[in-house]
């Protein structure tokens, strides 16, 4: 009899891995050392509603999540944001982002000028006036393409803050081809950055949602994907060493003390559990090691309805790096999720980047004062919350600096030809359909390995 493939860490990107698994007819088993799955998906009670307490929505434009749910019998439940605008900060307060525009990048002369000025319109054109190709280069960051492309202006007030929202990283850092494969896609099409841009949004339905989520947040995905896998997980039994075995096989120890035989193994778990799982290929635990990781603060807050005055079609704003505010975004929760509101208003607030360590590790009392003040300053509101939750999020987020594709290739080089095979935010991508398309493509590449080593 084979032994089961094992997937180590019951994220979303495990609980996807091992889901494929399943439905090609392997024998899986998942090992989640907390006491229950989901990892950095978690929504809970909090003013009465189910409030998530890290992503609250995945990507449409992307298909793994919607065929991830359609699959699950999840399509009639996903739910999208009531209200799409969002803002950014700039020294004359909050204003709408520039529209079109592609993450932050304004795509019109005219919302440019209007926000940024005559400069940063000018750019536009100049971009546009190009015709020599610049091809990007193996150590280009997302910072130093768009700065060479577009100038610092746009980089630094719209185009920063908005990456920056969704990996918390800083963009001068952040390798190009790991982090933004929509920039990458745009730069490498066309000589001009903003001509690629705009084909690129022509071709996309400006009705249709970008986001999607369900009543019942985030945790109604991982839910459902554990239900559908019961019998194959186990909860609060980690996965504490591996082994190599004759025959492409891994010996797994377990944290209850039994050791199994695997006949591959996914490791779906943040990369600093990965190098300790890898000390076998000391060179791959190096690697793993050495991947850098920023810690992220997101505070509810919950408010009297009415308390927040802020233009109903508004999701919440950003907040540039070099701003006077610590706050890094905001959504106002009761109009993105009209089910959020009712008698509260309801407002998410982030704090912690690439740059900015300080903020998220301050004690709550320190944290909150900091948070008050800031939203008094964007958006006038002077009210004490009625409720607040502290979440947390210790060196969460991967940043994927430069160098980090070529690094994750020599750890796979040299992990993936003994049957252990990575997952997950730390490795492909940071979004929950990235982390979904990776545990899949690990289910079928570790198919393939116990397929050839049978
Ligand atoms: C504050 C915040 C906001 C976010 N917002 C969004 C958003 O709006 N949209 C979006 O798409 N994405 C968002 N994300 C990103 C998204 O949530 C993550 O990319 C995704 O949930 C990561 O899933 P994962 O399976 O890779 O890792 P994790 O969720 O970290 O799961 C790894 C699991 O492995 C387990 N584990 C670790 N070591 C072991 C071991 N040795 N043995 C057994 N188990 C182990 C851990 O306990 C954990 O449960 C956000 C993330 C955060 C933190």
């Amino acid at each position: 009899m084979t032994a089961p493939v094992v997937v180590v860490g019951g994220g979303i990107a495990g609980l996807s891995a091992a889901w494929q698994l399943q439905r090609d007819g392997m024998d899986v088993h998942l090992y989640e050392r907390a006491d229950k799955v989901g990892g950095k998906v978690r929504s809970s009670d909090f003013a009465g509603r189910i409030v998530d307490e890290a992503a609250d929505a995945f990507l449409a434009r992307v298909p793994y999540g919607i065929e991830l749910a359609t699959e699950l019998g999840l399509a009639d439940h996903m739910i999208s944001p009531s209200a799409r605008k969002a803002q950014v900060w700039t020294e004359n307060g909050l204003m709408p982002l520039p529209e079109p525009h592609v993450l932050g990048i304004p795509l019109e002369r005219a919302s440019a000028e209007a926000l940024l000025g005559l400069e940063a319109a000018d750019a536009l054109e100049v971009d546009l006036a190009r015709t020599d190709p610049d091809p990007v280069r193996n150590d280009d960051t997302i910072g130093s393409l768009v700065r060479r492309r577009l100038g610092d202006r746009i980089h630094e007030a719209l185009v920063d803050p908005l990456i920056g929202a969704i990996n918390a990283g800083d963009t001068d850092d952040l390798e190009l081809s790991a982090s933004s494969p929509q920039i990458l896609g745009a730069a490498n099409a066309s000589p001009s950055l903003i001509a690629a841009l705009r084909r690129m949004k022509a071709g996309s339905d400006p009705e249709a949602p970008v986001f999607h989520s369900f009543v019942g947040g985030m945790r109604v995905l991982v839910d459902a994907l554990a239900t559908s896998l019961d019998g194959a997980i186990t909860t609060g039994v980690g996965v504490d060493a591996l082994d190599r075995l004759p025959g492409g096989a891994v010996q797994v120890a377990l944290s209850n003390g039994e050791v199994i035989a695997a006949s591959a193994v996914i490791l779906a778990c943040p990369a600093p559990a990965a190098a300790e799982l890898t000390t076998e290929w000391p060179d791959a635990s190096v690697d793993l090691a050495a991947i850098p990781l920023v810690s992220v603060t997101l505070v509810a807050l919950a408010y009297p309805a009415g308390t927040v005055q802020v233009p109903s079609e508004l999701s919440g704003f950003v907040v540039p790096r070099n701003a006077d505010l610590k706050i890094t975004a905001c959504s106002y929760g009761m109009q993105k999720w009209p089910h959020l509101g009712g008698d509260v208003d309801l407002l998410r607030v982030s704090v912690g980047h690439g740059r900015d360590q300080e903020t998220p590790a301050l004690p709550d009392d320190e944290l909150l004062a900091v948070i008050l003040a800031d939203l008094e300053t964007a958006i006038g509101i002077t009210a004490e919350p009625s409720d607040v939750r502290i979440s947390r999020w210790d060196r969460a987020f991967p940043q994927y600096v430069v160098g980090h594709t070529e690094r994750l290739g020599h750890i796979e080089g040299q992990l993936n030809p003994d049957g252990v095979f990575l997952a997950g935010m730390g490795y492909r991508g940071i979004g929950i359909p990235a982390c979904i398309d990776q545990g899949r493509s690990a289910g079928v590449d570790a198919i393939l390995h116990v397929l050839e080593h049978r």
